[in-house]
């Protein structure tokens, strides 16, 4: 079967780096299926957010030269001109961000920030489009829809912003959900409790997900596959149990050791929980 996104030698290099950083991303290859959770690990500043903005089509020429293709659903994302591209946003692949705040307005109700995305692109009414928005922030797990709906981004906790951001996400019915780093602004419970929703929403509704995180525990509940990357190249790449069993790079091992001891610090239980779960 023809994957949903085929990325084929994707290399990114900022017009402001220096001669000596060279590229941000270097030859990258990869596969998502439909339905598929793809996940995507590698050190700050090994290239994930610049793939995942270069697949959206928000590297603008005059800040990076992006070479290569990406073909989502028959079509090369890299290039699109910018009509087709907003309509490849939203309603083929959306993106949620590490800070939630990033894809919501402050001076807005959350509810309404909903609702306008539905409204502009899938001609409903107000008051149709207020209706589903309001099933979209139970879909995403929220009590009181009602009172989420009239808040005001300051008046909700991170746990609550991110499931709106997440919401307004699915408003136009993607096929492809890009996560970067959708819980490192939440707190243990909100993070577990949001890797929760991402899997129930890829069970039933098939969504695929390129998840970026550098959690291990996150990538072994939900990625089918993790590609390791290390100075923008894919350096490794299988299922959580291979990468842990047999490494092929240093790094990958180093990656999943160092965060694991780094979860421990803060929350000895879920260091403990995870290692039951995950140590083979
Ligand atoms: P990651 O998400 O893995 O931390 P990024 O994709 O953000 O990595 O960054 C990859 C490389 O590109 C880094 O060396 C970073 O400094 C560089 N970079 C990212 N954004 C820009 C930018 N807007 N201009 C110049 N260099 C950038
Ligand atoms: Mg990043």
């Amino acid at each position: 079967m023809e994957p949903l996104l085929q990325v084929r030698d994707l290399t990114i290099r900022y017009r402001s780096a220096g001669p000596a950083e060279g590229r941000a991303v270097e030859g990258v290859s990869l596969d998502v299926a439909r339905g598929e959770v793809v996940g995507v690990m590698g050190e700050s500043g090994s290239g994930k957010s610049s793939i995942a903005l270069a697949l959206l089509g928000l590297l603008s020429k005059d800040c990076a030269e992006v070479s290569g293709s990406a073909v989502f659903r028959g079509e090369d994302l890299l290039s699109m001109n910018e009509r087709l591209l907003q309509r490849v946003r939203g309603a083929g692949i959306s993106m949620v961000y590490q800070e939630p705040g990033m894809a919501l307005s402050p001076v807005m109700r959350a509810g309404m920030q909903i609702a306008e995305v539905i409204h502009a692109h899938r001609e409903m009414s107000w008051k149709e489009a207020t209706s589903e928005a309001l099933t979209l922030l139970a879909r995403v797990g929220l009590p009181s829809t009602d009172r989420i709906f009239s808040a005001y981004p300051h008046q909700l906790s991170g746990g609550q912003l991110q499931r709106v951001a997440l919401a307004q996400g699915l408003a136009c019915g993607p096929a492809l959900l890009i996560a970067d780093e959708p819980t490192a602004s939440l707190d243990a419970r909100s993070q577990s409790e949001f890797v929760s929703l991402l899997r129930e929403l890829n069970q039933s509704s098939q969504i695929s997900l390129l998840l970026i995180s550098h959690t291990p525990e996150i990538q072994a509940s939900l990625a089918d596959r993790i590609l390791v990357m290390k100075d923008g190249r894919i350096v490794d790449q299988g299922s959580f149990d291979r990468l842990y069993s047999h490494p092929s790079h240093p790094c990958t091992s180093a990656l999943l050791r160092r965060n694991r001891s780094a979860i421990g610090h803060e929350n000895p239980q879920s260091e403990n929980a995870a290692h039951e779960q995950f140590t083979p």
